[in-house]
């Protein structure tokens, strides 16, 4: 039991816990409102535990964060911080704030290994999936760093995307019980339609997320068929377009006022046209979605441009015509790297070729994941 890091473990993992120690399970509530609420991560303050339970605590338990590397502000507000975790590798986290709202965008594997071609998170390769702590780490060492319980005004999180490094749907355990802490009342108490999920489109994963939790999906489509969207999203070439649209209906069916926000990459001259536009529109008549336009924020090395203004306006309009709530995501943070696509944190063991061959492996036993 020593070493146990209770950021890890959901109200009902934390009862059961509390049970191996021969307390009543409403200590998991008072303990989780020290941390998340209080923004206290000492035992020896937890002043409604007896002091033996502090003691008990402190022999049998921590409460550890990911270690701060460096904290890199943007012009317009945004904050990225590079986090490192126990075992020397780093992630990155991004804080975004808004007029009357402030999104934290959390990573959930040490790098991707889907190898998305215009995303510079592929180039680290895959290290390995966060555990729980680590991702709930993140949400608290930014609620810690924004000013918990002090006046913080317009530095509040509001707003939890899992859209930072990594495919949370390949790390499914450990982002759901992470999720369930961000949602629970006693934990940070996000409600579940500010909680966003981003995924490249895991088919299997996204019924199974679908059964579990009911927080907001995104779906990183850029191209509107399945030649492109291969190339710019390979794992297509697993889960086609139209299983995953029909997964993205099945997520959204009997819930009133939901939509999938479809993610959509701006690539100049390569799935930016008119007749991608008109193309897209008519594979989404059936999903329930909204649009993001997202400027394709460049890396070194990049293969892409971003679309000129002029023709995301077009390609926005047409989408809007067509009957989609459609915007172009403004780029924040996009002075220090901190923009969509950009994270890479420092991935210490890049294994992006075994990963790959895992997955093709996989896919010729016909895994699904
Ligand atoms: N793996 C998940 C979440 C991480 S990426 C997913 O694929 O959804 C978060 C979003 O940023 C995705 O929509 C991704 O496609 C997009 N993105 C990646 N690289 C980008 C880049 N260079 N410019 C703009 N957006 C990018």
């Amino acid at each position: 039991m020593t070493d146990t890091n209770l950021i890890g473990l959901a109200h009902s993992d934390l009862q059961v816990f509390f049970a191996t120690l021969g307390e009543k399970p409403y200590r998991a509530s008072q303990l989780m409102k020290w941390i998340y609420h209080q923004g206290v991560t000492d035992f020896s303050e937890m002043s409604n535990l007896s002091k033996g339970l502090r003691e008990r605590l402190e022999s049998s338990a921590t409460i550890k964060l990911p270690k701060l590397v460096s904290t890199q502000p943007s012009d317009d507000g945004t904050i990225k911080w590079l986090l490192a975790l126990a075992d020397g590798n780093c992630i990155e986290a991004v804080f975004i704030p808004e007029t009357e709202r402030g999104t934290l965008c959390v990573s959930s594997q040490v790098g991707c290994a889907l190898n998305c071609s215009f995303c510079s998170t592929a180039t680290q390769g895959f290290s390995r999936n966060l555990t729980a702590d680590e991702i709930v780490g993140q949400v608290l060492f930014a609620t810690l760093e924004l000013g918990i319980a002090k006046n913080r005004g317009s530095r509040i999180i509001t707003n939890i995307v899992l859209m930072g490094m990594g495919e949370p749907l390949l790390n499914f355990e450990n982002v759901t019980k992470a999720v369930d802490i961000m949602l629970d009342d006693n934990g940070f108490g996000v409600s579940k339609r500010r909680v966003t999920l981003s995924t490249a489109g895991l088919v299997p994963a996204i019924d199974k997320l679908r059964e579990t939790q009911d927080v907001s999906l995104a779906v990183s489509l850029h191209a509107p068929n399945d030649a492109l969207r291969n190339q710019l999203v390979p794992i297509n070439k697993k889960y086609p377009l139209h299983q995953l649209l029909a997964a993205c209906q099945r997520y959204v069916a009997g819930k009133v006022h939901r939509r999938i926000t479809m993610e959509y990459v701006m690539l100049k001259d390569i799935n930016d046209l008119d007749t991608h536009a008109y193309e897209l529109a008519q594979v989404l008549k059936d999903v329930p979605s909204k649009v993001n336009l997202i400027p394709f924020n460049s890396f070194p090395g990049a293969d892409f441009q971003c679309s000129d203004t002029k023709r995301m306006e077009k390609f926005r309009n047409i989408l809007i015509k067509a009957g989609f709530p459609t915007i172009i995501r403004k780029t924040r943070g996009g002075d220090i790297a901190a923009a969509c696509g950009q994270l890479v944190g420092q991935v210490n063991d890049r294994t992006r070729r075994q990963a790959q061959w895992k997955l093709e492996l996989d896919r010729k036993k016909g895994i699904t994941v």
